[in-house]
């Protein structure tokens, strides 16, 4: 307690803040971080203005690549000369046209990006390419909407998250220094069987942190654990903010009754992240109009819709290295040009839906995040689709559609990590597809669990 008692002095000390906000590396996203929630309250000329200039600067840098030049001139588009109307001229980009131009798609020399990878519980595992601009905007974009959860500088916050890449980052001395300064602490959503929720619990109750940063499920899987054993948390003293996952009625007013505190939602991609967030007003996400423009394209005529659901078509303006122009996200949703009565100038995604991920529960106990198999695909190029299935507590099917480079042996990796989590004494079958159809909904889902406990 004593240790928190001082990390909590340093971490909300002005003298920590003065000297992040000096350091060369953190200048210029501080002036984003500040400039952020003056953007969202801009009136509709100005915004259309701002939106338009990061447009035109985002096609003079696409010109750059390959692959959008020859784009740009098909569609006989100048960048000087553009309008936000002349997006609807371009074509839309696919995660297979991602795979399938690799590198032509690049605007800057990779040496100057960083490269990334998804799968996600939707879409198809791609590798790409962030440059700076991007990352920094990110990080503006995260501290507007922590703020907007109600965080302030210095608070406590729990992360129940599961990324493998994030979580490789908290276990390097590196990053276990920059969660100290963040006064964060880490829980493994990919673990989230009774005991150790129950340890997470506890340990909560000992923190006491101030936001929770969680998928939807995990903490809708804690809300309904400490509701089954009688337990009240104490914790978190302000918010829940949820994301990656769409967060159901039924969740929200379970993890809302449980911690008594509100949740905010979040949507984003590690393609394009920070794309909305809720604010105190719960009226539906507002959309960071500075980062993105959100089209939402009725499925039969391609016309833009609003009020009614539609597929979600994202353009990033600030992924100048890499551009994703008109790019087809995954997601279905409903756009809202109602304003919000917190005063913030932005279109309203009322709803997403398509982020599903199944829950698997396992026979030795555990329960385990259906993202948690989704990442041991990501960045492995022999592999074009794939979805992991499980059809009882022990018995499973990975489906695979080879890619023209795949290997065998990367696929034995894979395997051998799904069996190190699903235990040797299961059965997991291959079967090789040409083809995975989507799911009932019309909507692809890598991971489906059979085995339902009464959660989601
Ligand atoms: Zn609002």
């Amino acid at each position: 307690m004593i240790l928190q008692q001082a990390q909590d002095l340093i971490c909300k000390s002005r003298l920590k803040k003065s000297i992040s906000s000096f350091l060369p590396s953190k200048r210029r996203k501080w002036k984003l971080y500040h400039n952020k929630g003056n953007l969202l309250r801009l009136a509709e000329p100005e915004k259309k203005r701002f939106q338009e200039e990061k447009f035109k600067n985002l096609l003079r840098q696409a010109l750059n690549s390959s692959y959008y030049s020859g784009v740009l001139e098909k569609a006989g588009l100048n960048p000087d000369n553009a309008a936000l109307e002349d997006l609807k001229k371009l074509p839309f980009l696919t995660k297979e046209i991602i795979r399938r131009q690799g590198d032509s798609l690049l605007a800057k020399s990779k040496s100057r990006l960083y490269q990334n990878a998804s799968g996600g519980s939707t879409g198809e595992p791609i590798v790409f390419y962030q440059d700076k601009n991007y990352r920094d905007n990110v990080w503006a974009t995260m501290m507007v909407i922590l703020e907007m959860c109600g965080w302030y500088y210095g608070a406590r916050i729990a992360r129940i998250w599961g990324a493998p890449q994030d979580k490789r980052r908290f276990r390097t001395l590196r990053g276990r220094l920059i969660y100290f300064f963040q006064n964060t602490r880490f829980y493994d959503s990919f673990n989230m069987s009774e005991e150790n929720m129950l340890k997470y619990h506890y340990d909560m109750t000992k923190h006491r942190p101030d936001i929770i940063i969680c998928y939807a499920s995990s903490v809708y899987l804690l809300a309904k654990l400490l509701k089954e054993k009688g337990l009240m948390p104490s914790y978190p003293s302000i918010s829940i903010n949820t994301s990656a996952e769409t967060l159901l009625p039924h969740m929200r007013s379970t993890v809302t009754e449980v911690f008594g505190r509100e949740i905010y939602d979040k949507y984003g991609s590690r393609e394009i992240s920070g794309i909305a967030c809720e604010c105190s007003a719960h009226r539906g996400l507002h959309v960071f109009e500075d980062n993105v423009i959100l089209e939402c394209l009725d499925p039969l005529t391609g016309e833009d819709v609003y009020e009614k659901p539609g597929e979600l078509v994202v353009t990033d303006l600030n992924n100048l290295g890499m551009p994703f122009i008109r790019y087809r996200i995954g997601d279905m949703g409903v756009i809202s040009r109602e304003r919000c009565p917190c005063g913030r100038n932005t279109l309203m995604l009322k709803k997403v839906s398509g982020r599903i991920t199944d829950n698997f529960y396992l026979k030795n106990g555990r329960i385990v995040h259906g993202e948690y198999f989704t990442h041991l695909f990501y960045g492995k190029r022999g592999i074009k689709n794939f979805r992991f299935i499980q059809n009882r507590e022990d018995d499973f099917l990975l489906h695979i559609v080879k890619d023209t480079d795949y290997a065998e042996d990367c696929l034995k990796q894979i395997v051998c990590d799904i069996k190190k989590v699903i235990g040797e004494n299961t059965v997991l079958k291959v079967e090789f597809k040409d083809k995975i159809p989507d799911t009932a909904t019309g909507k692809y889902r890598f991971t489906v669990s059979k085995v339902k406990k009464g959660c989601l």
